[in-house]
């Protein structure tokens, strides 16, 4: 039996790096800057240097970060997004928000993600953005869509949520981070993300000087100076204790990267044999950064699967349960999408398991020993 346990062992990991977080908190508490300042801004800049990316707006979560991206395109009531029904709530609950229409469509059975060929169907005169989820740490295969998008002039605003840190490589050998192709793109630091912080924060990352100003203003209450306001905005903010732990966590990001990869690396070895088990895709045009291992149960005993481990006191989780577009708080939109068959296979076979910074290859061989003795 192995001890220790976590879907994320964010305890682990901070023990790794606690003098570096206490002396950012501890100087945070002197400088008695809590809110913006110098530090939100050290951190902003820091991450548009990492992501080769011209302005990062921080913001109060990732939700809020779709959010005043949607709000900054200027769109009406009535006009289409294009989302994946296979995607957490957020990207399409902040859609139906702002009385746009959510367009919740199918995704690639392997890559679990939307492609050029699956939105292009369902563009019609109203749609208006495309909200691409980079799932589970693996970059949708956005050099088509970003074409398709530019052909019928609508803005693709990424959901970089689970991605950040993924290189996307195009098909002339260039290579961008994940949420810095589109027109925004959108992040979350909820603890357990792959850049997360100690409670909420997102960002939001566009290479176009004009959003960006707007991108800020409706972050403010909709001011660009004190007390002159604009247009209708929100209050989100990141805080200074919050960006000086992130600080600290980004120069590590990479490296956490990588130890996500390596424990995938090993999950994959120990179910090779396994006949009823797909391990994760990993395609050609992206790098995969394992927010989640996620695998396909492919003779319908996933349930099964799930009760099995409960009892084994092996941590796992279903991403996710039901399609978006079977919720019922997107009932008004269920006439606007057609039967989606790979989302509804995906959340009846899918299972994630333990991916973390912390993982060693004695954990993953414990965890899969399990999985694989179910069968
Ligand atoms: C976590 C997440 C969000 C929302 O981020 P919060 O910071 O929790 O608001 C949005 N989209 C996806 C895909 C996510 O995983």
């Amino acid at each position: 039996m192995v001890k220790n346990l976590h879907m994320v062992d964010l305890h682990g990991q901070y023990a790794k790096i606690q003098d570096e977080i206490l002396s950012e908190i501890h100087n945070t508490l002197d400088t008695a800057q809590f809110i913006n300042g110098p530090k939100v801004e050290r951190f902003a800049d820091a991450l548009a240097n990492y992501l080769s990316c011209d302005y990062v707006i921080p913001c109060a979560n990732g939700t809020d970060a779709l959010q005043i991206a949607l709000m900054a395109l200027d769109l009406q009531p009535g006009d289409e997004v294009i989302v994946p029904s296979f995607t957490y709530v957020a990207t399409a609950e902040v859609i139906a928000l702002l009385q746009l229409t959510p367009i919740m469509i199918d995704v690639d059975p392997d890559t679990f993600n939307v492609t050029a060929e699956l939105i292009e169907p369902h563009i019609t005169s109203k749609t208006k953005a495309i909200v691409p989820v980079h799932l589970f740490g693996q970059n949708v295969d956005l050099e088509p869509i970003l074409e398709l998008a530019r052909r019928h002039n609508i803005w693709v605003v990424e959901d970089a949520a689970q991605s950040i840190g993924a290189d996307y490589t195009f098909r002339d050998g260039r290579k961008m981070k994940s949420g810095t192709m589109g027109h925004i793109g959108c992040t979350s630091f909820f603890p357990s993300k792959n850049l997360g912080c100690y409670g909420d924060g997102g960002a939001i990352f566009t290479r176009d000087a004009e959003l960006a100003k707007k991108i800020k203003m409706i972050a403010n209450h909709g001011q660009s100076q004190r007390y002159y306001h604009e247009v209708i905005g929100v209050n989100s903010r990141l805080d200074a204790l919050q960006a000086g732990i992130l600080l600290v966590k980004l120069a590590h990001l990479d490296e956490y990267g990588h130890a996500r990869y390596q424990a995938a690396q090993w999950y994959h070895h120990q179910f090779e044999g396994n006949p009823h088990l797909s391990t994760p895709f990993e395609a050609p045009y992206t790098s995969h950064v394992y927010h989640q291992y996620t695998l396909k149960v492919n003779n319908g005993q996933r349930d099964a699967l799930d009760r099995y481990l409960t009892e084994q006191h092996i941590p796992h989780s279903i991403y996710y349960p039901v399609p978006l577009y079977q919720q019922n708080a997107f009932a008004p939109f269920r006439g606007l999408v057609d039967f989606l068959p790979v989302t509804d296979q995906l959340c009846k076979s899918v299972i994630s398991l333990p991916i973390h910074t912390e993982m060693d290859e004695s954990m993953v061989q414990y965890i899969s020993s399990v999985v694989n003795n179910f069968f």
